[in-house]
């Protein structure tokens, strides 16, 4: 059995935002990548001023969906499913009250498209975003809530018996993206090298505004330091979506690659033994996609 990490994202760009080095690293060591889309991203806006141009918004779901497939290919994803619902918007925008809305969606039906999915595809590893999304947009919390769902109900053959034969993936794993450590670490690393750092308000602003949530804790670290270019050109891929003058490129891949190589993970379940800190998301899990006894 190939060993295989399946991906779960709200919105075409986000594979490329949360995971991608990490994917195109697996995928380079020979380890299928299956990235599923919850949503065409319908509701995008034009948040490249470069492509503010006439007739680019009434062609968005055309134009998101060859960015992703532009994206997937420098990821070097093996397959990619869509699940078929409709971009829900931002909270309380118009767009949340379309009837095909994945916020919207009815909980088990959403969770049976992705059990059939991974029934096919038998990932050992699933990657989605955590309770509160990564960020409070209704898709990303819709994509957290039907992910876990998923993983529970795949190995069960009682749960939708249409989708296939039953199929337990043995990790789930939140990202772990954006974290207040990560981000003064790479602030601190550019200051110290006399580059101008974005996050300085940033950082300002993020102790003002504690939301209440905890920090995610981290734990799984993926070095990514070679694969750094990788997701720099897949998140450019997604033109509408990514000004590629914008602060999130502003330090360069070589500093990122010294100061924090790494993309973060919290193990969320886990039917495999491992130990605390991991750096490898395949730990526990022979090279024939078995658990290692
Ligand atoms: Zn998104």
């Amino acid at each position: 059995m190939p060993r295989t990490l399946l991906a779960v994202h709200a919105h075409p760009d986000d594979e490329s935002s949360k995971g991608a080095a990490t994917m195109a690293r697996y995928a380079d060591e020979g380890v299928r990548v299956v990235v599923v889309t919850c949503t065409g991203g319908e509701a995008g806006e034009i948040l490249n001023p470069a492509m503010d141009q006439p007739g680019v918004l009434e062609r968005m779901p055309e134009l998101r969906r060859q960015e992703l497939a532009k994206a997937l290919e420098i990821i070097d994803v093996t397959a990619h499913h869509w699940l078929g619902y409709r971009d829900s918007g931002m909270a309380d925008s118009e767009t949340n009250g379309h009837p095909d809305a994945f916020a919207n969606a009815d909980l088990e039906e959403a969770t049976g498209r992705l059990v059939a999915i991974i029934r096919a595809e038998r990932p050992q590893v699933v990657l989605t975003y955590d309770e509160r999304g990564g960020y409070p947009h209704p898709d990303h919390i819709r994509t957290h809530e039907v992910s876990v769902a998923a993983f529970e109900a795949a190995g069960d053959p009682g749960r939708f018996p249409w989708a296939g034969p039953p199929y337990q993936p043995l990790k789930l794993y939140y990202h772990a993206t954006f974290s207040r450590e990560r981000m003064e670490q790479i602030h601190q690393g550019a200051v110290a090298r006399g580059i101008e750092s974005p996050f300085a308000e940033w950082l300002e602003r993020w102790e003002e505004e504690d939301d209440g949530f905890p920090e995610p804790v981290v734990t799984a670290q993926v070095d990514v330091a070679a694969w750094l270019g990788r997701r720099r050109d897949a998140l450019i891929a997604h033109a509408t979506q990514i000004d590629p003058n914008s602060f999130w490129f502003a330090i360069p891949d070589e500093v990122v690659a010294e100061v924090y190589p790494w993309e973060d993970y919290t193990l969320a379940r886990s039917l495999v033994t491992v130990p605390d800190r991991e750096t490898d998301l395949f730990e526990g899990i022979d090279s024939d996609g078995n658990p290692v006894t």
